[in-house]
């Protein structure tokens, strides 16, 4: 029995709130803490029975953070606020002496660069202290990290080649939306892709790369490859890899929405003056795109996101796929939230599960596929996304 305190009120944490709420008898008391608090009072409202406390907090304000962990005393933080507040989060965990969880790695507000050195650095800090810091415990990374790290416990000598699939068939009808944060997302999306060939990174243009691949219950979707940030921690912690590549699904009309975009300058990180008013144009236009944790109600379809893996078993030559089909009603009708808020918050709350249960443990500073895969992935079937395999199989790629 644990106390949790959450940290972030958007689609993410509605569904990792209400999940840790249905098992009492593992999150003992739940906090959930934000900048605005009246979000925080609606998910606690919905989850009912004075299950969860509220509170306001400036997560990039690490005493503020500091006096809020020390006075509601939890044993772990879950961030799924944004990654901007990644290392003021792990600052203020250290300070407070409890442990740690995001689903995404640390970013720099003025560059769109996102990678796992500047969490890295905190090893040692987290190693002295007896702290456990779980690093990107959303889908992916998160599941697909542990979906590789099952592959190659269970079912291969050495992975050679790992193309993560993430599909969204879904349609939520809008013109055009982001399932989440719309200013995470269009900096992620609009970067030079990059894939690890043979030992070194391969950079590519955004959408140069495209292939139309086979989604289980879903079919052909364009696909492109893009860089994610789970393959810098895959090829460093399996390093017989000689390629891992990511792969996204989007649809023409989304691509010439984001084209535009991009075109008339909506896309710029840097400061513009608005009537004698600093502003981010790609921080405006998150205002005027939907919420993407209002999406759920009219969203039909599912995502599909998986792994397809070829590598060596007893000297011969093995393909595996291994993926979960979320259905965003299904999602939605269980925790109010579509697909995409529901496949990152049920990983971030099992992680949870994970290190308050001591399943996973350890000190310093972790992805997750470097701990066990067999405990969560029974979980993750248990919770809500059940998981397929498919063997020798034909993997496209
Ligand atoms: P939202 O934008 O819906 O929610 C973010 C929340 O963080 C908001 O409630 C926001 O507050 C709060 N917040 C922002 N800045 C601060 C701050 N300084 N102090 C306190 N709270 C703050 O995002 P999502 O729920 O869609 O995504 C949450 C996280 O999940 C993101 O980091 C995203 O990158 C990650 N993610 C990971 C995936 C994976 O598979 N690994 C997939 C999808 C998302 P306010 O309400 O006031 O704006």
């Amino acid at each position: 029995m644990s106390k949790v305190l959450i940290i972030g009120a958007g689609g993410v944490s509605r569904v990792v709130v209400q999940k840790c709420a249905s098992l009492p008898h593992v999150f003992s008391e739940i906090m959930l803490a934000s900048r605005t608090k009246s979000k925080c009072d609606v998910i606690a409202r919905e989850v009912g029975q004075g299950r969860v406390q509220t509170a306001q907090v400036d997560a990039e304000n690490v005493p503020e953070l500091t006096a809020l962990i020390r006075s509601f005393g939890p044993k772990l933080v879950i961030h799924v606020a944004l990654p901007y507040q990644d290392l003021t989060i792990m600052d203020a965990c250290l300070e407070a002496g409890v442990h740690y969880l995001d689903t995404a790695n640390y970013e720099p507000k003025e560059e769109a660069k996102f990678e796992y050195s500047w969490q890295w650095a905190y090893q040692d800090r987290f190693k002295e202290k007896g702290l456990t810091a779980l690093l990107g415990c959303g889908f992916d990374p998160g599941v697909t990290s542990i979906f590789t790290a099952y592959a190659a416990k269970h079912y291969f000598d050495e992975i050679h080649y790992l193309d993560i699939v993430d599909c969204n068939g879904g349609d939520h009808g809008k013109a055009f939306a982001t399932n989440f944060n719309p200013e995470i997302n269009i900096r992620e999306i609009t970067q030079n892709g990059r894939y690890w060939k043979d030992g070194a990174w391969v950079e590519t243009a955004p959408f140069e790369i495209r292939k139309d691949l086979n989604y289980p219950n879903i079919g052909a979707r364009p696909s492109y490859v893009l860089y994610h940030e789970e393959l810098e921690s895959l090829v460093k912690n399996f390093p017989t890899i000689k390629q891992a590549r990511f792969w996204m699904t989007f649809g023409d009309e989304y691509l010439t929405h984001l084209r535009v975009i991009q075109n008339i300058g909506m896309a710029r990180i840097d400061p513009v003056m608005y009537k004698g008013v600093e502003i981010i144009p790609l921080q405006f236009l998150k205002e005027v795109l939907p919420d993407p944790g209002d999406l759920g109600e009219n969203y039909s379809g599912e995502t599909s996101i998986g792994c397809r893996i070829r590598g060596i078993k007893d000297g011969k030559e093995k393909t595996y796929y291994i993926w979960n089909n979320c259905s965003h009603q299904a999602a939605y009708d269980e925790t109010g939230a579509q697909g995409v808020s529901y496949t990152t918050g049920v990983p971030a709350m099992i992680g949870a599960k994970m290190l308050l249960e001591g399943h996973w443990s350890g000190a310093g500073v972790f992805n997750v596929e470097e701990f066990n895969p067999d405990p969560f992935l029974k979980d993750l079937a248990t919770y809500g996304l059940p998981w397929h395999e498919e063997f020798d199989g034909d993997l496209e790629l």
